[in-house]
């Protein structure tokens, strides 16, 4: 099996661009952001508070998590669209935290690059979950064009870009300090800052990489 490990902060354009690479290579796309997400989700549903490790690690064990087709489903439940909403965004890096919540998910993790070909997109897939991955991809972006993407993604007009700048910068922040698997660059990373490039161009030159190194 080879993989392709894509990280780098909220909003570099990793989903995008990993799901691009994927769809060129044939792989399977695996958004690990996405799996945080549903835990995050599950936990405000049922009432966990996502600063409590204990409590956040067996909802991590327990649930039954499904990365199919592109969307997200929890114990049966397609969570596609509720996983996008603030209220999760900011909680799923408050989970993210946690060391036992942690294992559950890269267990899984390593599991699905064991299986097939992945390019896997997350904080801490070349440093910690593929540290072997021949190619590791580090995506950066300034944090204003990472703020104007946000918006467009989700339909925000100009007024609305320094709140999504100061919640970008802070999430930012709560993932490079954590102290298990902080978001962080590999050293045998590849640095790609996507600042006024367009996607195909990141595209083909992750594409090209990976047709070097196999
Ligand atoms: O990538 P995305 O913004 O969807 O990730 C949501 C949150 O999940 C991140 O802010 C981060 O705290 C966490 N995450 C992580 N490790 C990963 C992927 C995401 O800690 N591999």
């Amino acid at each position: 099996m080879t993989a392709v490990a894509i990280d780098g902060p909220a909003g570099a354009g990793k989903s995008t661009v990993a799901r691009a690479v994927a769809d060129a290579l044939g792989f399977t796309y695996v958004d690990t952001g996405a799996m945080y997400r549903a835990i995050a989700l599950r936990a405000l549903e049922r009432g966990i508070d996502p600063a409590d490790a204990g409590a956040a690690a067996e909802l991590a064990s327990s649930v039954d998590l499904t990365l199919r087709d592109g969307g997200v489903y929890v114990d049966g439940r397609d969570v596609t669209g509720s996983i996008r909403s603030a209220d999760v965004t900011r909680s799923s890096a408050q989970i993210a935290t946690h060391a036992g919540v942690r294992a559950a998910l890269v267990e899984m993790q390593r599991r699905m690059a064991s299986a097939v070909d992945v390019v896997m997109e997350g904080r801490d897939i070349g440093t910690h979950v593929l540290p072997n991955a021949p190619v590791k991809v580090f995506l950066t972006a300034s944090l204003d064009e990472r703020a104007h993407r946000r918006a467009r993604e989700v339909g925000a007009d100009d007024g609305e870009l320094d709140a999504l700048r100061t919640a970008i910068s802070e999430r930012d922040e709560v993932d490079r300090g954590r102290v298990v698997s902080p978001l962080a660059q590999a050293p045998d990373a590849v640095v790609i800052d996507t600042t006024g490039r367009s996607v195909d161009e990141v595209v083909a030159e992750i594409v090209d990489l990976v047709t070097e190194r196999s």
